[in-house]
């Protein structure tokens, strides 16, 4: 079938939820993409922060045929043992901190679903059944399902899904004195990114990390969204390691799977005894296929030295990055942590125009909220790719600044 026609038929078969654009990606290689026009694309975007070891990556791809062949699916009322493998390494890890209990889910929002349920139940049990109040910050994003859109700080995503779980608060990020008024009796959690990646890359500062600690100190469960941050993003395996934060809840997704669906929230003993049989369930979740290729993932990160990989090359392009704002005159901010950047672009130049100037020099990139493109290559880019990163996307902002 001609790719207008397969095209024309997505859309008419498929919900009309994204704006895809006329090609289709075909194939991809480490950190380059194809599509059916055999244009050969450098992937600075990686499924949205996901295929954090590129495309088509040996090890996953053995992990998946001899899983697949082996065991796909049983039930979660029997035992399988990637899983177990997999939350054994996730928690004895040396910056797990205190975590150490895995629950494995499907997706980000299904993982944070359950770090809210799990705050409920643990406020309910110790403070009363009151305490239920989960408080967010604003430029969050914590998912699409009711639960998790209902923590997500952004008014424009629920004004069509009204009326949102009862108990939701929403406080600006690094306002220590709003956070510090919104806490009462009945506040059982905080729900927070280190670094807001949908919300524009927007990081938690000092102080606001110092409420934080102190309200945790005051019995307020801190539940960390690392859905987008965790697994190496930044640098380290879980963000919060460089924040000075010891969360009670933690949550996962898209790079614990390099692309495949899995999802995972970690607690304490304190707050995960609080989940007993029957509390909470997923049929698919952590099934021997899904955690298989986690496995793979962690041991490849661990064995390949990716997290400084990801700190050596974070540096060649954060400098790259400065040294195109300082020539262009057109960045506002380039900011971030790993290989989580985000370039903010003042007013004139819009970050849409500057993803598809960069489509035009084959490059893939994404952008967030308040005009910000994000660069999100895989963990293992290599320093070349950096440079031709750097080529590309100067090239694009200058087009687009002109
Ligand atoms: C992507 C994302 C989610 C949602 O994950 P899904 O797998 O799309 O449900 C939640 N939180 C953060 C911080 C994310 O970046």
């Amino acid at each position: 079938m001609k790719t207008e026609d397969l095209i024309e038929l997505g859309n008419s078969a498929l919900f009309n939820t994204y704006n895809r654009g006329d090609k289709i990606f075909i194939s991809g290689k480490g950190t380059y993409i194809k599509n059916n026009d055999g244009e050969e694309f450098l992937d600075f975007v990686s499924g949205i922060a996901t295929n954090i070891l590129g495309h088509a990556h040996e090890k996953i791809v053995e992990a998946v045929t001899k899983q697949a062949s082996e065991l796909i699916h049983i039930s979660n009322v029997y035992w399988n043992k990637p899983s177990i493998e997999l939350a054994d390494k996730l928690v004895n890890y040396k910056g797990a901190g205190s975590l150490s209990k895995v629950f494995f889910t499907n997706s980000g929002a299904e993982a944070n679903e359950g770090a809210l349920k799990l705050a409920r139940k643990y406020g309910r049990e110790v403070n009363g059944s009151e305490c239920t109040t989960v408080i967010s910050l604003v430029d969050s994003f914590h998912g699409r399902t009711m639960a998790t859109l209902s923590a997500t700080g952004q008014t424009d995503m629920h004004k069509d899904f009204q009326p949102l779980l009862s108990g939701s608060k929403y406080v600006e990020l690094n306002d220590s004195e709003g956070l510090t008024a919104a806490v009462d009796n009945n506040t059982c959690a905080i729900i927070f990114e280190t670094i807001q990646g949908e919300g524009g890359i927007n990081t938690l500062n000092e102080s606001f990390i110092d409420t934080l600690n102190e309200l945790q100190k005051d019995g307020v469960l801190l539940i960390i969204d690392e859905v987008q941050t965790g697994m190496g993003r930044t640098g380290t395996l879980f963000s919060f390691e460089q924040f000075g934060l010891e969360p009670d809840v933690v949550t996962f997704a898209k790079g614990l799977g390099g692309g495949f669906p899995i999802g995972a929230f970690l607690a304490t003993d304190k707050v995960a005894a609080h989940f007993k049989p029957g509390d909470h369930g997923t049929t698919l979740g952590g099934n021997p296929l899904a955690t298989a290729v986690g496995n793979a993932i962690f041991d490849e990160i661990i064995e390949a030295d990716l997290l400084d990989n990801a700190a050596a090359r974070s540096a060649e392009l954060t400098a790259g990055l400065e040294k195109i704002s300082a020539e262009t005159g057109s960045i506002a901010e380039v900011k971030g942590l790993g290989l989580l950047i985000g370039v903010q672009f003042d007013e004139a130049v819009p970050a849409a125009d500057v993803l598809s100037a960069c489509y035009d020099e084959k490059m893939l990139v994404v952008t967030a909220k308040n005009n910000v493109v994000r660069l999100l290559p895989p963990l293992n880019v290599s320093a070349e790719e950096i440079d031709e990163a750097l080529e590309k996307f100067g090239a694009a902002v200058k087009k687009v600044a002109e």
